[in-house]
């Protein structure tokens, strides 16, 4: 568990699995030339010495203005999930111990926010209770972009589909989703911001308290890379050059505000910062 103070504002990674992706399968542009070229920075901790993205699937947990908010649920345990996604078919993982262990239990988390609903944001969404997909936080609101939910809900996409039946349609059933617009305030010092592309609603999560600023990314950026070369879109944005779009702005926006950016999958560290000097860099 890594844990990062906003303000007041306590944060806590907290990881499932790791899912290695070879680099130029899924960011062509990250070319072992590429890798090469940033290797100082991104050799091992953000790209292994085989050439993969490590990409951590990761919880994070935001405890501000009396509320106990879980940033994106993982791959969640017992899933059927096949092809590109066997390695995490029926997995079995302590997260839920460790979200419980932290406070995050599901009797204590009153809100879930998945940044969208691709398969591993939205696992821990449930759990099977008696042969059934049951809400695994009760007393949540599960809050989610009204646009995705539109979006997924009526997709028949062989990746994301099954996660939407078991893991997210349960919530909806249940009567426990918001389906929001960005831009939509979860609490003082946690709101939305849309970053679409990756998704069409997108959005990734804005924590202000005391004067600083951080920002939790959703899969705007799976690798810091994405953010030192916005351009660099990962096959897995359906709108690649809205999303490219998405993270110089949100780049742009990051290093005016001096805010920490926490990347929903980015392995430890996790947290950094973007500086312009004059090109943009990454600090740990
Ligand atoms: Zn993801």
């Amino acid at each position: 568990v890594l844990r990062f103070e906003v303000g007041d504002v306590p944060v806590a990674a907290v990881a499932e699995i790791e899912w290695p992706i070879p680099a130029a399968l899924f960011v062509p542009d990250m070319t072992p030339e590429a890798i090469a070229a940033d290797a100082a920075w991104l050799v091992p901790r953000y790209v292994d010495p085989e050439g993969n993205i490590r990409i951590a699937i990761q919880a994070l947990c935001v405890e501000a203005d009396g509320r106990r908010i879980v940033v994106d649920t993982c791959m969640g345990n017992g899933k059927r999930r096949g092809g590109l996604l066997e390695r995490f078919a029926g997995l079995q993982t302590d997260l839920l111990d460790r979200l419980t262990a932290l406070g995050f239990g599901p009797g204590e988390v009153d809100t879930v926010v998945c940044t969208h609903l691709h398969v591993d944001h939205v696992g821990w969404n449930t759990r099977l209770e008696a042969g059934r997909w049951v809400p695994t936080f009760p007393r949540a609101r599960y809050v989610v972009s009204a646009r995705d939910l539109e979006h997924w809900s009526a997709s028949a996409d062989p990746m994301h589909a099954p996660a939407f039946a078991d893991s997210v349609q349960p919530v909806v059933d249940a009567g426990l989703v918001d389906a929001v617009d960005p831009g939509h305030d979860i609490s003082p010092s946690v709101s939305l911001i849309a970053t679409p592309g990756h998704t069409p609603g997108h959005v990734s999560v804005r924590i202000a308290s005391s004067g600083e600023v951080a920002y939790v990314t959703g899969d705007l950026v799976h690798t810091p890379a994405q953010l030192t070369h916005p351009e660099w879109s990962s096959v897995a944005d359906g709108d690649p050059v809205l999303a490219q779009e998405n993270r110089r702005s949100f780049g742009d926006r990051v290093i005016a505000e001096g805010a920490l950016v926490i990347g929903t999958h980015f392995p430890a560290p996790t947290a950094g910062r973007l500086v312009r000097d004059p090109a943009v860099r990454w600090i740990d």
